[in-house]
């Protein structure tokens, strides 16, 4: 029951990961929120990988197909799995599908959110976390009680690098072009739903789980 939710930085994949993992009982797994953790850590691998992420590149495929596959193929998540930012290009997928199926597994659903380019400007260069304990908020949507100062613990509130406006544009303009050939792989294959992600936050679980729903049952593997 592998399902990917794919789409633009900013859009609250994220938010709706997390969702649809409490409705759905099977593990997200967020290759951005893995990467920041190796970087956080001084690993090999985030050592590695900090440049690209601080320019808003792709991180180089190996690396990230290593570790993502590395907890796919884990048994936490052998029921499935939510991916969120994973794949995120032709060489990832046609990994991960001949992983998957060595397994007997197969991408149930490929749920596309969509927001239009302004809306997403805003979402991501508005985010702010707590450099104390990670807690998030943002300028328009969830306003900390005191500005810049985290309503836990305190802390003072700071904006992800890659969040800054220059390289948020950098981060959307990749993604376009870095996505194109996966959503067409995903359309032909007839596993692709387009979901609007505006509006109220249960409003586009409900959206989303009613497309897996429709698809888990539906078209064949690719
Ligand atoms: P995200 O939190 O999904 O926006 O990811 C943050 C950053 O991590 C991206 O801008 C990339 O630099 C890197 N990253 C995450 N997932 C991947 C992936 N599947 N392939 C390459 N780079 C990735």
């Amino acid at each position: 029951m592998d399902l990917l939710l794919i789409g633009p930085p900013g859009v609250g994949k994220g938010t709706q990961a997390a969702r649809l993992r409490q409705a759905l009982g099977i593990p997200h797994l967020s290759t951005g929120d893995l990467l920041r953790r190796h970087v956080a850590q001084g690993t090999r691998l985030g050592t590695a990988a900090a440049a690209h992420m601080r320019r808003g590149d792709l991180v180089p495929d190996h690396l990230v197909t290593e570790m993502a596959l590395d907890r796919i193929l884990d048994v936490s998540c052998a029921a499935g799995v939510v991916l969120d930012g994973f794949p995120r290009t032709l060489t990832q997928a046609e990994a991960l599908d001949s992983a998957l199926a060595g397994e007997g597994r197969r991408l149930a659903a490929v749920l596309h959110l969509t927001a239009p380019g302004q809306t997403l400007l805003r979402r991501l260069t508005g985010r702010r976390i707590c450099g104390g304990c990670g807690n998030g908020y943002h300028l328009d949507t969830r306003k900390p009680r005191t500005p810049g100062q985290c309503d836990s613990c305190g802390h003072r509130l700071v904006q992800r690098g890659d969040d800054a406006t220059e390289t948020a544009r950098v981060r959307l303009r990749a993604h376009t072009r870095q996505t194109q050939p996966l959503l067409a792989r995903y359309r032909r294959a007839g596993v692709l739903h387009e979901i609007d992600g505006c509006g109220d936050v249960g409003d586009i679980t409900r959206r989303l789980l009613a497309a897996f729903a429709a698809h888990a049952t539906g078209p064949a593997p690719l």
